[in-house]
């Protein structure tokens, strides 16, 4: 038996929502993860088994190889069919906000979110949730929203709705969310819902391959470009920082996905607390990736210095400004958190 964490309370709103609405729409957050795509179509696979009429909406697309997922295909995107997504996030009844706790991390949706009508349900694993949502399933102790969808699907319909589909997705969600279960994963539940996931049929040795044995040879060689000539460790601080500018993306051909896990690389060396990975998207807009161990809240630097947020040990932000401007922030983010970042605890 797991643990009680979505409320018997929610689960019954949830259940008289799904019963009185015919449009459904989920939604996740921009730059989609596996958590973010597997916790919506794992979703959509089973409010479609219990004959729902619902579409997966995401902000922008996902790396290539996440595309494996079962029905991956279905989903729209509203950076590129905004008409169409606009259309859908109206008249819906009801939209679930999946993996994301702030309705603007869902980049240019999010107003349109805002507007609709619908009944906005949030069901997410990040802490510090805001007041946007009209049902709140807000669980920071869950390894992956992908955890949470399993919890609500076999409490609304039993493990039955949980198909072997519908397996692939959660198991690729959680997998992907604890760095295949390296990190956020201590809990015993994880385990008992991944043996149930296994009974379903998925081969998880093969999603391991599909998501992190898949990249270009492109990504090999900024992976070695990286790891030699851009990787700063401050010693004095037990933190680290990597920058590639725009240009660097274009010279090493960098796609979607490239960069992705590189930013966790640096805490595999012996006493690092603190990682950054500072991306110039576009001349101007740095992407900012954090990671951290233990005790240290990188989410607390994302939200004083890099307009950001996230979980205590993975969390990000966006900054305009220059490369030179954002390692002038990180150093002084070094500084300013040097206490806890050194401290023998
Ligand atoms: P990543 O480094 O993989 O892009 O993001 C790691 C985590 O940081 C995400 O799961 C999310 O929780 C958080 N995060 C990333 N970017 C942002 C941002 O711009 N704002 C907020 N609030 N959180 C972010
Ligand atoms: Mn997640």
């Amino acid at each position: 038996m797991l643990e009680e964490m979505i409320s018997i309370n929610n689960i019954a709103t949830v259940r008289d929502l799904l019963d009185k609405s015919g449009r459904i729409v989920i939604v996740s957050h921009k730059n989609p993860d596996g958590d973010a795509v597997g916790s919506s179509l794992a979703l959509y696979h089973c409010l479609k088994n219990a004959g729902k009429n619902v579409d997966v909406v995401l902000p922008n697309a996902f790396p290539e190889f996440l595309s494996w997922l079962p029905s991956s295909a279905d989903v729209l995107f509203y950076d590129t069919e905004k008409e169409r997504a606009c259309e859908l996030f109206m008249s819906a009844d009801v939209i679930f906000c999946l993996d994301f706790n702030l309705l603007s991390r869902a980049g240019d949706a999010a107003p349109v979110i805002a507007e609709s009508n619908a009944v906005k349900v949030l069901l997410d694993h990040h802490p510090f949730p805001s007041d946007e949502f009209c049902v709140s399933m807000s669980h920071p102790d869950a390894c992956s929203t992908s955890e949470l969808v399993y919890r609500l699907v076999t409490s609304l319909y039993g493990i039955d709705a949980v198909t072997y589909d519908v397996a692939q997705c959660i198991y690729t969600g959680m997998m992907t969310d604890t760095g295949a279960f390296a990190y956020a994963s201590t809990r015993k539940d994880i385990y008992l819902i991944i043996a149930e996931l296994l009974a379903k049929g998925i081969d998880k040795d093969k999603i391991y391959r599909r998501v992190f044995y898949n990249y270009s040879l492109s990504r090999m060689r900024l992976l070695g470009y990286v790891m030699n000539e851009k990787l700063k460790v401050y010693n004095k601080y037990n933190a680290s920082l990597i920058t590639l500018t725009h240009d660097e993306l274009m010279r090493f051909y960098v796609v979607k996905g490239d960069t992705e896990g590189l930013v966790n690389m640096p805490l595999q060396i012996k006493g690092m607390r603190f990682s950054c990975f500072l991306r110039e998207e576009q001349p101007g807009k740095i992407n900012v990736s954090l990671r951290s161990v233990d005790d240290f809240p990188c989410n607390a630097v994302a939200a004083k210095f890099f307009n950001g947020g996230g979980h205590k040990n993975a969390s990000g932000g966006e900054l305009r400004c220059t490369m030179k401007e954002a390692v002038e922030l990180f150093s002084k983010a070094l500084q300013d958190f040097k206490a806890e970042l050194t401290d023998n605890g």
